[in-house]
């Protein structure tokens, strides 16, 4: 699932705050904002404004703020993909369809993120080991670290950089 920040953009300048929030509690034009008693903590007089031109909720009393996807999770208790499903279906725009591409290349971010760090750790595990330990004997590690992980090429390389470092 892709959502790119204009399409966020494009669903919630499609939401009219005051109108979403307005069917959970009762809220009351002032001005150029709306006006509510704050659902996220007790009162009696309203300190929580709708900003419908901003497309953002505040309370005065309690620092509450967000903007329609908030709402939806804060207040509603949905998940951000469950919120964005709903205010998508209200505003009559599509959600994206996931995309292949972009998921493998998130899923290899995080991967090589998982090789740096695991190398990170391997080689201070090393440096704070034994003084002197052979080349071999790292290099085999390194090389069954490789097998377990299988690091990418670019891993690789640091790797050999930080090999070449004298220990
Ligand atoms: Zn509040």
């Amino acid at each position: 699932m892709t959502l790119t920040p204009q399409w966020l953009d494009e669903l919630r300048s499609r939401t009219t705050l005051s109108a979403l929030i307005g069917r959970s509690i009762k809220v009351t034009k002032a001005g150029r904002e709306y006006k509510a008693c704050c659902p996220f903590h007790n009162e009696k007089t309203p300190s929580f404004t709708i900003n419908d031109e901003k497309g953002f909720y505040h309370c005065f009393g309690c620092s509450a703020h967000g903007d329609a996807i908030r709402w939806m999770t804060d207040q509603r208790g949905l998940s951000f993909m469950d919120a964005v499903k709903e205010l998508a279906a209200q505003a009559g725009m599509e959600v994206p369809a996931p995309d292949p591409r972009a998921a493998k290349q998130a899923e290899q971010r995080a991967g090589l993120h998982d090789v740096m760090q695991a190398a990170q750790d391997w080689f201070a595990v090393q440096l704070n080991g034994i003084e002197g330990a052979a080349p071999a004997a790292i290099w085999n590690g390194a090389a069954s670290m490789r097998k377990r992980l299988r690091i990418s090429d670019l891993a690789l390389r640091l790797i050999a950089a930080v090999r070449s470092e004298p220990l």
